[in-house]
C-alpha cells in the first residue's frame, strides 16, 4: 500500500492512505537501505500489519520532489505565509525574510492577509502596492466573515502547501476552516496522535482535500539568513531585476553606487520603497554578520 508521511514522533510515522486513513508506522531498516531520514511529506510504501489497529512497517521510500531544511519536510510545492491586515500590525520585516527564505529554496510563496474584515481598503492598497511587484501571489481573505476562502481553496487544490505564519494571525482559525470535508480523517489523526500532549510543536500535514494537503509549520517569530553573502541579496528582490541593466557598474548593489538604474527607479516610483529599505536593513545586517565573523 502507498501513503504519504503526515507526521513524525519519536521514532513512529503517521501514513496517510487515501481512503484507509491513517497507519502508525515503523521505519526499520530504511536507514540502512536508503540513508535517508523518512520526513513528513515523503511519499512511501507501506506494509500493514495490523488493519484494525492500524500498525504498519515503512518498507519503501519514493523518489522526493524536493525537500525544505527550514521547515525540514519533503515535497512541497508552495508556501502560503500567513499575516493579519491588522491586530497585530503585520511585521513587514519578518514577512520579507520569510519571503527570502523560501525563494531560496526554491519555493513559491503565496502571501496571504487575514483579518480583512477588520481593515479598511486604503490598508488593502497599501500592501497591494508594497508586495505588487515581489513575485508573490496576493491574498486578502477573512477568517471571519470567510470572504476569500473560495481563491485561497482554489490555490491550495491539488497542491501540498506549507502554512506558515506569526501567531495571532489567525492560522489556526484558517486551517480550522479548511478542514471540514476531510473531518473524519482529522478527527482520527488527532485521535491517534494527540496533539496536547506534545509540547514540542512539529510540522504536520493535514488532508484538506483528495491529493490536497497543508503542512502546519511551527511558528516563527524571527528569521535569520544564514550563510547568505551579502551581495547575493539583491537576487532576492524580482523589483530590482529590469533595471539592473541601467546600473552604470556591473555587481551593483544598488546602496551608493553612481548612476544606478535600481535607484533611479526607485525615485521614479516603480516599486515599493518600503522593500528598498527592507534590502537596506537586510543588507546591513549582513554586513555586520561578516564583521563579526558568524
Ligand atoms: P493563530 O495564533 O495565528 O493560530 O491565530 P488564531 O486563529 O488563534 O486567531 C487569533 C485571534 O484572531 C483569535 O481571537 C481569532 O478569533 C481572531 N481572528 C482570526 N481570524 C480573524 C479574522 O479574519 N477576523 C477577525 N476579526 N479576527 C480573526
Ligand atoms: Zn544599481
Amino acid at each position: 500500500m502507498y501513503g504519504k508521511i503526515v507526521k513524525g514522533i519519536a521514532g513512529f510515522y503517521y501514513v496517510h492512505v487515501a481512503e484507509s486513513g491513517i497507519y502508525e508506522c515503523k521505519a526499520k531498516g530504511i536507514f540502512r537501505k536508503d540513508k535517508r531520514k523518512p520526513l513528513v511529506g515523503d511519499d512511501v510504501e507501506l506494509d500493514v500489519l495490523d488493519e484494525t489497529g492500524k500498525k504498519g512497517n515503512i518498507i519503501q521510500m519514493l523518489p522526493r520532489k524536493n525537500q525544505l531544511v527550514r521547515p525540514e519536510v519533503a515535497n512541497v510545492d508552495q508556501a502560503l505565509v500567513i499575516f493579519a491586515m491588522c491586530k497585530p500590525q503585520p511585521n513587514l520585516g519578518l514577512l520579507d525574510r520569510f519571503l527570502i527564505m523560501m525563494q531560496r529554496q526554491q519555493t513559491d510563496t503565496v502571501i496571504c492577509f487575514n483579518k480583512k474584515d477588520l481593515a479598511s481598503l486604503e490598508e488593502q492598497e497599501r500592501l497591494e502596492e508594497i508586495y505588487g511587484k515581489s513575485g508573490c501571489r496576493l491574498l486578502f481573505l477573512s477568517a471571519h466573515t470567510e470572504e476569500g476562502l473560495d481563491r485561497l481553496r482554489a490555490l491550495l487544490s491539488g497542491k501540498t502547501t506549507a502554512v506558515a505564519g506569526p501567531s495571532g494571525v489567525g492560522k489556526s482559525s484558517l486551517i480550522n476552516i479548511l478542514q471540514p470535508e476531510a473531518r473524519m480523517e482529522t478527527g482520527k489523526i488527532s485521535e491517534k496522535i494527540d496533539r496536547g500532549k506534545h509540547t514540542t510543536r512539529h510540522s504536520e500535514l493535514i488532508a484538506v482535500a483528495s491529493g490536497t494537503y497543508i503542512m502546519d509549520t511551527p511558528g516563527f517569530s524571527s528569521l535569520y539568513l544564514e550563510g547568505m553573502e551579502k551581495e547575493e541579496l539583491k537576487d532576492f528582490f524580482p523589483e530590482f531585476m529590469e533595471y539592473e541593466p541601467f546600473c552604470r557598474f556591473g555587481g551593483c548593489m544598488h546602496i551608493h553606487e553612481p548612476d544606478c538604474g535600481v535607484k533611479q527607479a526607485l525615485e521614479a516610483g516603480r516599486f515599493s520603497r518600503d522593500r528598498y529599505d527592507s534590502y537596506l536593513e537586510l543588507y546591513g545586517e549582513l554586513k555586520e554578520k561578516r564583521r563579526y565573523g558568524r
